[in-house]
């Protein structure tokens, strides 16, 4: 299983409407796939069909109590292939009841292992930035597609995370993570501002920015209100193809990286 944490340094940059996008888009595609929502909002739960507020258990659940495995918080969702780790409010005491637990930032990793056969990818929806969960998940994660709103000049933000991502790699052993690439929601070819931070990207980022972009689009803004991926409400629309390529993208990088790693 190869598992991919989407990130960014700021709310509202298509983080989660990437992760149930792109998980959906491998599961479209033949893959088994486990989402897992790691934000106490819920919105990557509610986003694929489930209401936060009338859930069991969580993700958080798994992490804390060494008896309740992934198995044990997972649902099905609408899509074959693809499987929910849920979250809700409750995930945010996480943070507490780790909190005297050696190796608190390896819990999520060390479950996750435990389900590594039973899917090809596992997609995270990052909390927010700087806290234990999103430790957790770049610490269980090969890999980091970080989304960018094309709209902020934002190359002083991400340069930190990358640095973060480059930290914890060093510092949590075996943690292998690096970073698959940025990948640009919200883009609008015919605003100048926008054209203008994409090349300033391009420009200093160089290959890390991936080919696919997601433009703004109101399909996918209506998509998580009907519970639903883009790939089942609106799966000919142009946000279909633009995540499908998304996700071909993030494979063929992943391969690359694993090239990159065997040279190492
Ligand atoms: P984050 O998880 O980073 O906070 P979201 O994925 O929740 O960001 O996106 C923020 C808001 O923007 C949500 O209402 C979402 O539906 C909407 N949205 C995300 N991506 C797009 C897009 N490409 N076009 C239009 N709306 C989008
Ligand atoms: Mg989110």
């Amino acid at each position: 299983m190869k598992t991919i944490a989407v990130a960014n340094q700021k709310g509202g940059c298509g983080k989660t409407t990437t992760a149930v996008n792109l998980a959906a888009a491998l599961a479209v595609g033949g893959a088994r796939v486990l989402l897992v929502d790691l934000d106490p909002q819920g919105h990557a739960t509610l986003g694929i069909g489930h209401d936060p507020d009338k859930l069991d258990r969580t993700i958080g659940d798994a992490m804390v109590d060494r008896h309740v495995s992934i198995n044990d918080v997972t649902l099905e969702t609408q899509i074959v292939g693809l499987s929910l780790a849920p979250s809700n409010i409750m995930l945010g005491t996480v943070e507490l009841d780790l909190r005297d637990r050696t190796g608190k930032e390896l819990v999520l990793g060390e479950k996750l292992r435990m389900v590594s056969s039973q899917y090809d990818y596992c997609v995270i929806d990052c909390a927010p930035p700087l806290s234990l969960l999103m430790l957790n998940a770049l610490v269980a994660s090969s890999s980091v597609v970080i989304t960018v709103q094309t709209h902020y000049y934002a190359i002083e933000g991400l340069k930190r995370l990358l640095e973060t991502i480059h930290i914890v790699r060093k510092r949590f052993h075996p943690c292998q993570v690096k970073a698959l690439g940025l990948l640009l929601t919200f883009v609008e070819d015919r605003t100048l501002l926008c054209r203008q931070v994409q090349q300033q990207l391009r420009e200093f980022f160089g290959n890390l920015v991936f080919d696919t972009v997601i433009h703004r689009n109101v399909r996918l803004a209506e998509a998580p209100s009907a519970g639903e991926s883009i790939f089942t409400y609106a799966p000919t629309n142009k946000a279909a193809e633009e995540y499908m390529n998304c996700s071909k993208e993030v494979v063929k990088r992943l391969s690359q990286l694993e090239v990159q790693d065997g040279q190492e």
